[in-house]
């Protein structure tokens, strides 16, 4: 599908995008106006030039989409319309917009980031082992309160659909409700990542107040086996508080849980105490970078253990209560592992990124939706999403190392650095995964038939190889790649003969 879109569907759309990507001097973007009016208000008044725009280019434009990605219209319209509607509204737009500038790819390129993970805050009140910020007390130079509101400026301009505040503890910055109240008021949509400790049911009820979406709060075990890793005696209990007061508000609440060697026996336990809290639940994949050490990852078996058994609770839940997104995890690998169990025991049930589940009643919807999949495309560094650090620094993923930024908020233009960033290019373009030669074996992201729904970790890449082209080690594919490295030998890196790039 991709191929074929590339080439006439991509000229078309990139075409009639460009049409509708036009400001009108009455009713602003249109491309905006024909979306709300396609999908949230058929009543919206716009001027006549507009309207016969509208009703000769964009409405058939919208209903062609629809048929080409199998999205379904009324799917849409009520996203569209929910109390998330507006950052939809600016993921849609940024989409759209980005078929425009860069063509119909596959996985495809927004226009601007569709999120930003921003460590607001180099400050921790706790010391987890693994912390990819190095936090704690030490201070170093981070933005300042103007500088920061100048920052969500440039997210708002950029048309960031989505913020998600972390750290450091973000809470442990004075300004934060106040930076979460202008994302939020400017249509994005707000989540946070907390170990949960400084959350009392005043600052949840504050959360709320300030139009937060989403809590993330991070849980290594139940009991002592959080505290010994998170370095503070007692903070498991303070943590359960936080998500239990963040449940009561009614915001929508989280788990997340670090795979790493010591906590492999915790995660299911610390998975069913969300189910029983009635939390969701989301494992993180561990990245060496950081605090966190080579040695503390696991090795790509058991990492492919853990993710059946996740994919197997998450299925599990889709059966039963037809919700697909109550277990997740930020494994790029998640997505192929659903896709070869749910095949296996005939469900038709797809995850095309960690972020949630795709599902279909019929075989030909199915197909469609496994090329949606390939379209979104697993991991999102530098393509989805952008990482800000506490003082402006630009990363293609909140786990690359700190001196491969690609720009700085206060001296950089957001979307020049988007546009024009050759790294970013180089992530977003999977013809250019490389793969290694073993016993004269081909292995490696860059052979691998999943390059499109998954890709690979880029940062654990880097962490292993110094190139974010390199194989993804942790992956069971790449099983034999990680022995090797394990044994101190480090196969050269080979590129894939390109197929399409940039
Ligand atoms: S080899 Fe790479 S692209 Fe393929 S499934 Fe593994 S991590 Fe993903
Ligand atoms: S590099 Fe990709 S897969 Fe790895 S943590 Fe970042 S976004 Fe996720």
């Amino acid at each position: 599908m991709g191929k074929l879109l590339n080439s006439v569907g991509g000229k078309v759309g990139k075409l009639i995008i460009g049409l509708m990507d036009k400001e009108c001097e009455k009713d602003g973007l249109m491309l905006e106006n024909f979306l709300r009016k396609r999908y949230i208000d058929p009543e919206l008044e716009l001027c006549d030039k507009c309207d016969l725009t509208f009703k000769f280019l964009g409405n058939p434009t919208f209903a062609a989409a629809e048929k080409l990605l199998k999205v379904d219209r009324d799917w849409l319209s009520g996203r569209l319309r929910s109390e998330y509607g507006e950052s939809w509204l600016r993921g849609i737009v940024s989409i759209a917009k980005g078929v425009k500038e860069f063509g119909v790819r596959e996985p495809f390129v927004p226009a601007s980031p569709i999120l930003i993970v921003w460590n607001l805050t180099y400050q921790c009140n706790l010391r987890c082992k693994h912390c990819y910020e190095n936090a704690g007390l030490a201070r170093k130079a981070e933005l300042n309160e103007e500088e920061a509101r100048y920052a969500l400026e440039q997210m708002k301009e950029a048309n960031v659909a989505a913020i998600a505040f972390s750290g450091g503890e973000p809470l442990v910055r004075k300004d934060f409700f106040e930076l979460a109240k202008l994302a939020h008021d400017s249509g994005m949509y707000v989540s946070i990542a907390s170990n949960g400790t400084l959350i009392s049911r005043k600052v949840a009820k504050k959360l709320k107040e300030v139009g937060v979406d989403y809590v993330e709060i991070s849980l290594d075990g139940i009991g002592k086996a959080h505290d010994e890793f998170r370095g503070i005696p007692g903070a498991f209990e303070r943590t359960l508080k936080g998500i239990k007061n963040c449940l009561a508000e009614g915001i929508d609440t989280c788990i997340a849980t670090t795979g790493w060697k010591g906590n492999l026996e915790e995660i299911l336990k610390v998975a069913e105490l969300a189910d029983k809290l009635g939390a969701r639940f989301i494992h993180f994949n561990y990245i060496p970078v950081g605090r966190g050490t080579k040695e503390l990852d696991i090795t790509p078996r058991e990492r492919e253990e853990l993710l059946e058994e996740l994919a197997l609770k998450n299925l599990r839940n889709y059966v039963e209560n037809g919700r697909g997104d109550r277990v997740l995890s930020t494994a790029p690998q998640f997505g192929r592992k659903t896709k070869e169990i749910a095949e296996k025991l005939g469900i038709e049930y797809f995850v095309a990124t960690h972020y949630g589940g795709l599902s279909s009643s019929s075989e030909e919807k199915m197909k469609s939706i496994k090329s949606t999949a390939n379209f979104i495309g697993g991991c999102g560094a530098g393509r989805l999403y952008l990482a800000l650090e506490p003082n402006g620094d630009i990363l293609p993923c909140t786990f690359f190392p700190r001196n491969m930024k690609v720009g700085n908020i206060l001296e950089d233009d957001l979307i020049e650095v988007w546009e024009e960033n050759e790294l970013l290019w180089d992530l977003r373009d999977r013809e250019k995964l490389k793969y290694v030669e073993i016993g004269g074996e081909k292995i490696g992201c860059g052979v691998c038939e999943n390059k499109y729904i998954c890709g690979g970790c880029r940062a654990r890449a880097v962490a292993y190889f110094d190139d974010p082209l390199a194989p993804d080690p942790g992956c069971i594919k790449n099983e034999k790649i990680f022995a090797s490295l394990e044994e101190g030998v480090r196969a050269s890196l080979l590129p894939t003969p390109s197929i399409r790039s940039r």
